[in-house]
């Protein structure tokens, strides 16, 4: 059998980038470490950069096995009709509309969904819900879920919630999770599950209740695959492509 064709979404870069290595040309990326889970397991990793032209995302979801959302630059508030905070952080318009595109077809299309981090709060954004636009400003009482020496991860733990997909993946009712995110659910869609959250409240993970695999954990599985729980997680996702792809 061919191993699932599994696409994943991409950073951007805008065109007055003015890092280094942009060189203020506009550039699609991805942390490589999203390449090499994906390469752990058995299926075909493949770059959807962000295209602007989306006449043919039903076309393209139906080619596809599976969609992972990849984390990156802020969801654009302005998706979830509220202003943007001004501050230091990147934002990333294109790719948000583009994905929130990329989830209703794959839901339509019943392709099965990993979020991660951003692609967590995205499956949020795409079906209703909204988000913290930077939980230190915003969430009183919220404990770091980022480190002032990004990208060094920081950690805490997460609960797991009994009954969920997520439980039955990690079979765990708590895992330590890194953390490397200022922004965060903050009203959650009405279709969705609360499945993971930190101590002080914030959502860690969420999923839609019913068979099709729609996932999201604000932590990230791809740093620390020495983890059977990041292991497990993708191993469950790529199930369900496969299952999927075979009762097409
Ligand atoms: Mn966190």
């Amino acid at each position: 059998m061919k191993p699932p064709l599994i696409a994943f979404t991409m950073d951007q870069s805008p065109a007055a980038d003015v890092r280094p290595f942009a060189r203020g040309r506009e550039l699609y990326f991805i942390n490589a470490v999203y390449v090499r889970y994906l390469e752990g397991a058995d299926c075909l990793p493949m770059a959807l950069p962000t295209l602007l032209d989306h006449s043919r995302i039903p076309s393209l979801i139906a080619g596809i096995d599976g969609l992972l959302l990849t984390g990156g630059d802020d969801v654009y508030a302005g998706a979830y009709g509220e202003e943007v905070i001004p501050g230091q952080w990147r934002i990333d318009p294109p790719r948000t509309f583009f994905e929130i595109e990329l989830i209703r077809e794959a839901l339509h299309q019943h392709k099965p969904l990993f979020g991660i981090c951003r692609g967590c709060q995205m499956i949020n954004v795409a079906l209703g819900g909204s988000l913290w636009q930077d939980i230190a400003s915003q969430a009183p009482g919220a404990r770091q879920h980022r480190s002032p020496e990004s990208p060094i991860l920081t950690y805490h733990p997460a609960a797991i919630a009994a009954g969920s997909r997520l439980h039955a993946i990690v079979g765990r009712e708590s895992l330590t999770v890194n953390s490397s995110h200022h922004q965060a659910i903050r009203k959650l869609a009405p279709q969705l599950q609360i499945t993971a959250h930190a101590e002080d409240g914030i959502i860690e993970g969420i999923e839609l209740p019913g068979e099709d695999f729609v996932l999201g954990v604000q932590w990230h599985p791809e740093t620390m695959d020495e983890m059977s729980s990041s292991r497990a997680l993708l191993e469950a996702f790529l199930a369900s492509c496969r299952e999927r792809s075979l009762a097409r």
